[in-house]
């Protein structure tokens, strides 16, 4: 109980989003990796910290550790610890100036994964593939690389207007 609930003699009620009850415990770095690691009085509130927390780099993680296991969130979802398995995409805030860059995505500053297609190759991904791993896409017209998350899809067979520049002539191609 804490000094509030001393006072009122119960427990009081707490919102599945009351995150100051998640307090952050340390940094454990693995190679490249570093792994930090926040404890949560229940799943419900392990998940809405994860929602608020975006990982805006590759090779960095949030754990969110609770009496019923643990779920983390990385650059592109938020995942069940033991077994990897997604429990979502988190929401992707957007910059307050759009930023323009090589390696991130220019209206919500996340990093984007380099395709390495092969050209002559025709590669069908859903948005959902997109988004889990981290692809993004470049306007062919400012240049401008945009992430799954951010870009606008329009009515199928018609190709988005780049958010930056706005030419809808631009094609996307996997940035
Ligand atoms: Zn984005
Ligand atoms: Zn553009």
């Amino acid at each position: 109980m804490n000094m509030l609930e001393k006072l009122f003699g119960r427990r009081l009620p707490r919102g599945p989003t009351n995150l100051s009850d998640v307090f952050f415990k340390g940094t454990q770095v693995q190679g490249e990796s570093h792994y930090h690691v926040y404890a949560a009085p229940s799943r419900a509130q392990a998940l809405a910290f994860l929602r608020d927390k975006e990982v805006k780099e590759q090779a960095v993680f949030v754990i969110a550790e609770t009496p019923d296991g643990s779920i983390g969130r990385d650059l592109t979802v938020i995942f069940e610890e033991k077994t990897g398995r997604i429990l979502e995409f988190g929401k992707r805030k957007q910059l307050a100036q759009p930023q323009k860059s090589d390696t991130h995505c220019a209206t919500c500053g996340h990093f984007l994964f380099p395709t390495k297609i092969t050209p002559c190759v025709t590669y069908f991904l859903s948005i959902e593939e997109l988004k889990e791993k981290g692809y993004g896409f470049k306007c062919g017209s400012c240049q401008a690389e945009l992430c799954a998350y951010c870009i606008k899809l329009g009515v199928e067979g018609q190709i988005p207007a780049c958010l930056l520049c706005g030419n809808t002539k631009a094609i996307y191609q996997a940035g």
